[in-house]
């Protein structure tokens, strides 16, 4: 869309035009997806070191749309978290995937956790904790098992309130996770404050491993920090299994990315879990 020459900046524009334009029938179709129905889970398994079995899945959710298709939620998050209508469908989501976690530990999965998405809205809007609450008590799960991620960007933007309401969070007995951890220039200092269970490495930086030196250092040192201060660590993004091997060698204690699986729907997931978990 940057085109030069004189009529560069009319181009410029009328693209501007038509993405504003795109956006609100995002925002007009989005306002109706969740009563109709077209946003799904899928669950892409977390796999911890000590025995290599999936001990966790995160749900990420999808959205398909009746006449384009699956939107990516890089995507249409943003849309959601700018409308406020992402309140909602982060409801829908905490209740759905307390439900499935339900279903998966009847089937005899019980050691399974499930790690779930809060944008921004959603994480510093009140009725979250009442939320939580009720789609842990309706689904009858333990809360121990219900893992909240939220991003380092997000923690860095109001320090003081993140953490009140992390501790409010943590009353309910459930985990909580840093996640795209290196990229939201947290200092070391505030890290320490924050009621954290786990961080999570950010793909960019496994992306690079095993060749980038820098990126082996970085990972490396996110390592040394987050045990020094009692946070276990997994990596995200693991595509291959040099990254794997450098990982474990590092003693990154979890890993999740395409090398294990794909997020998948629930009954491939089912049957992953089947193969790779002692029942
Ligand atoms: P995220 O939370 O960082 O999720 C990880 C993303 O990396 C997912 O993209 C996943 O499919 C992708 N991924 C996993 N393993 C690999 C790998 O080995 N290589 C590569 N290249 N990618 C991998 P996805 O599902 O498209 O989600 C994108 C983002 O959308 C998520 O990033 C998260 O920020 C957001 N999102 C997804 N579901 C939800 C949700 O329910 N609520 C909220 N608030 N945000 C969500
Ligand atoms: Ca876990
Ligand atoms: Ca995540
Ligand atoms: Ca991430």
């Amino acid at each position: 869309a940057k085109e030069s020459g004189r009529s560069g900046y009319q181009f410029y524009t009328e693209q501007m035009h038509v993405d504003a334009q795109q956006l609100v029938e995002l925002e007009q179709d989005l306002r109706h997806a969740l009563k109709n129905d077209e946003f799904t889970l899928v669950y892409q398994p977390q796999v911890e070191l000590d025995t290599m079995q999936i001990t966790g899945v995160e749900a990420l959710l999808r959205w398909y749309h009746p006449h384009k298709g699956l939107i990516s939620p890089d995507k249409f998050i943003p849309v959601a978290e700018s409308s406020g209508l992402i309140v909602a469908i982060g409801a829908w989501v905490i209740n759905q995937a307390c439900y499935q976690l339900r279903l998966w530990h009847d089937l005899g999965f019980e050691q399974l956790s499930m790690a779930i998405n809060l944008s921004a809205r959603q994480f510093f809007q009140r009725d979250l904790l009442a939320t939580i609450k009720k789609s842990i008590a309706d689904n009858g799960i333990p809360p121990a098992k219900v893992e909240f991620e939220i991003t380092e960007s997000m923690m860095m933007r109001n320090i003081e309130e993140t953490i009140a309401i992390l501790h409010q969070i943590k009353t309910l007995g459930v985990q909580l996770s840093v996640d795209d951890f290196g990229t939201g220039y947290s200092s070391l200092s505030y890290l320490k404050r924050f009621p954290l269970n786990k961080i999570k490495i950010d793909r960019t930086f496994v992306s690079g491993l095993p060749d980038d030196s820098d990126d082996g250092a970085i990972v490396e040192a996110i390592i040394a920090i987050a045990h020094s201060l009692g946070f276990t660590v997994i990596a995200e993004g693991v595509e291959t299994v040099e990254q794997l091997r450098l990982l474990a060698i590092k003693r990154c204690g979890e890993f999740q990315g395409y090398y294990f699986s794909r997020p998948c729907p629930v009954s491939e997931l089912s049957t992953l879990l089947l193969e790779h978990l002692p029942k």
